[in-house]
């Protein structure tokens, strides 16, 4: 069976586990940096990427997860996950995990509309998918190598690198499991591909 990990150390974190669950695959959560050897895919939650980041040097994550996304393994990000892969940030010297060949830009759908639902095309999804937006980023640029998978109000909202997978908004907070299962599906060939 697939085990997808949720790093554990901020933000929507069950949430994951509960969706990952419901795609028929074993979720995991990540403490610790040694647990990245047990998984065929992470997911990086929303929640606040600064936190998040203090907390990835306090545990010692930072070079391990980056040998886990150099190593081809997949990784997806959601909401301030997806500020955590990214090349570039916005008004920021500083990146993160500087994997995901994107440009963000924080907080960035304005303060009357912090949080809001919209109804999204998704490339690899038959039906529109509901994406709840809380303070959430968007790509402002995104590299040659990047699909745009969706876009809202002519924003980048979700993308995809190789096995990468990136999306502004907050798809674990829905019923709708369907980002989650479009991840599992790159694991799970990721593994197949591994094994031969
Ligand atoms: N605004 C947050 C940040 O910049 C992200 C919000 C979220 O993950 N819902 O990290």
């Amino acid at each position: 069976m697939l085990t997808i990990g949720v790093l554990g150390l901020q933000g929507a974190v069950r949430e994951h586990i509960r969706s990952i669950e419901a795609c028929g695959a074993a979720g995991k959560v990540i403490k610790w940096p040694e647990e990245l050897k047990e998984i065929d895919g992470l997911i990086l939650p929303g929640g606040e990427s600064t936190t998040m980041r203090r907390l990835i040097d306090t545990y010692q994550f930072m070079k391990p997860l980056q040998e886990f996304a150099a190593s081809g393994k997949p990784m997806f990000g959601t909401c301030a996950g997806l500020i955590i892969l990214a090349k570039k940030i916005a008004g920021s010297d500083d990146a993160h995990l500087g994997v995901l060949d994107v440009t963000v830009e924080r907080n960035s759908f304005g303060r009357q509309r912090d949080s809001f639902e919209a109804d999204l095309t998704v490339k690899g999804l038959e039906e529109p998918f509901t994406g709840v937006f809380i303070r959430a980023p968007h790509i402002l640029e995104a590299g040659a190598g990047v699909e745009v998978l969706s876009e809202h109000d002519g924003r980048i909202v979700a993308a995809k690198q190789g096995n990468l997978l990136g999306c502004s908004f907050h798809p674990e907070l829905t019923d709708d499991h369907r980002m989650t299962k479009l991840f599992i599906e790159i694991a799970e060939k990721h593994k197949q591909e591994a094994v031969v």
